[in-house]
């Protein structure tokens, strides 16, 4: 393991030569509940989120894990016992918040297409803010609201139009993305909120991307965003809070030079440019807090000699975990019995079993040649892992385990073929 995922994934370490999480070996973990398997481990996510909300202590904040990074109910329940709220996307993920007790005032809900449906349950449910997208939105919102006699708190998301220098597909703070209001249309949009009936205007919000590399991004965006505050409490819009949103970034590939912002100098540039302004900070980080608490274990299938090429053909897939095939991520991948150090190594190719060319793990990998029957473990795969997940190929949507000190807990069974294949239902003209 590469000293770059040892410290981020403190948790995961090897003892007697074999990868645990926390006290669990994880071959125990395999046996029992069969590959491929997510594995979590509880202080993973519950380090992650402390170290970045003390960061924050000494002002008034309050942490909205993006719950899309990983929504396991488990998950949530982790750290809601830590005092999180949550930022969601959707009135499922509401819903999964509201199902472990997440309060309705720690919640911000974001989005670029609220259905009514899921506006009226969350004005139902009386929730911390909507972050607001667009005018039609905001009209929406306002309507729906002042027709059921309630009043809903909005933030508007603004678009500070700053490139994040991150991969396209995880981008959304330029105008170029479909996300948020253009800065400089923002006060004419809060003036307007401010007379709708049904609203109470009370933030201001921004996300622009995630993964991001550097500081600069944050710098620049917080510096429009902190001023835009300042130019809408002088024109009397009572504020309560700001939204930075999440997007900080791991370390994924130890020899990439992809290096994001330590959590450290991000909050000192956010604290700068927000201080003077005395409102609550609200943060939405997601990656950041659960990347590192999870890996996928994976058992290999053969090891099959190409032309010019070695293919490991493991048990997961791009089903499983969509990440390296869709924004093109690295994600280490070691072997559960460490591999001595003076070991053998190959450059190969780590495919899964699905039809499809984009079924990759790795790609040009140079690492020691596992053996078929050997369990290996995709590295920070606790973020947008699980959750992206589907059954392509009629495959069993993949499990989730939960480690906490020496016990685990399987947190998503493996649903069997009669569960998979008994969801589909044939139309009367074929029985
Ligand atoms: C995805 C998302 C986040 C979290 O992004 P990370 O990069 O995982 O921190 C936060 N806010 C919004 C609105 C998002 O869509």
């Amino acid at each position: 393991m590469s000293p770059d995922t040892r410290r981020f994934m403190k948790p995961f370490c090897y003892r007697g030569g074999v990868l645990h999480a926390e006290n669990v070996d994880l071959r125990d973990i395999a046996s029992e509940v069969g590959t491929p398997v997510y594995c979590y481990s509880t202080v993973g996510f519950e380090e992650q989120y402390l170290a970045f909300s003390r960061l924050f202590a000494a002002v008034p904040s309050l942490v909205c894990y993006a719950m899309k990074a990983n929504s396991n109910q488990a998950v949530l329940a982790t750290l809601a016992r830590l005092g999180a709220g949550m930022d969601v996307v959707s009135e499922g993920e509401l819903r999964r918040a509201r199902a472990v007790g997440v309060p309705p005032e720690k919640i911000v809900f974001s989005g670029v297409g609220k259905t009514q449906d899921e506006l009226a349950y969350a004005l139902d449910q009386d929730i911390l803010c909507f972050n607001v997208e667009s005018e039609p939105e905001l009209e929406q919102i306002s309507a729906l609201a002042s027709a059921g006699g309630r009043s809903a708190r909005i933030s508007i998301r603004v678009n500070p139009d700053i490139d994040a220098n991150t991969h396209a597909k995880i981008s959304t703070g330029t105008y170029a993305n479909k996300f948020g209001i253009p800065l400089e249309e923002a006060p004419r949009v809060y003036e307007k909120a401010a007379k709708l009936p049904g609203l109470t205007v009370t933030g201001v919000d921004m996300h622009i991307g995630s993964q991001i590399p550097d500081l600069a991004p944050f710098d620049a965006a917080a510096k429009r965003l902190a001023s835009l505050a300042c130019h809408l409490m002088k024109e009397g819009h009572r504020l309560e809070h700001l939204d930075l949103g999440g997007g900080l970034g791991v370390v994924y590939d130890p020899h990439g030079n992809l290096r994001p912002p330590e959590p450290t100098a991000y909050a000192e540039t956010i604290l700068r440019h927000t201080r003077e302004l005395g409102l609550k900070l609200v943060f939405e980080p997601g990656r950041l807090i659960a990347a590192g608490a999870g890996v996928l274990l994976t058992r290999v299938i053969h090891v099959k000699q190409g032309a010019g090429k070695t293919f490991v053909i493991v048990d997961a897939a791009m089903n499983d975990l969509i990440r390296p095939t869709l924004y093109e991520a690295h994600h280490e991948i070691v072997n559960v019995r460490e591999a001595p150090s003076d070991a053998a190594r190959e450059t190969v190719d780590v495919v899964g079993p699905v039809c499809e060319s984009g079924d990759y793990l790795a790609q040009k990998r140079e690492m020691t040649l596992p053996r078929p029957g050997d369990l290996l473990a995709v590295m920070s795969a606790g973020a947008y892992g699980a959750v992206q997940a589907s059954t392509y190929n009629s495959r069993l949507l993949v499990p989730e385990v939960l480690v906490k000190g020496s016990k685990y807990a399987v947190v998503r069974p493996r649903l069997s073929y009669d569960d998979l294949i008994g969801l589909d239902r044939l139309p009367g003209w074929l029985l």
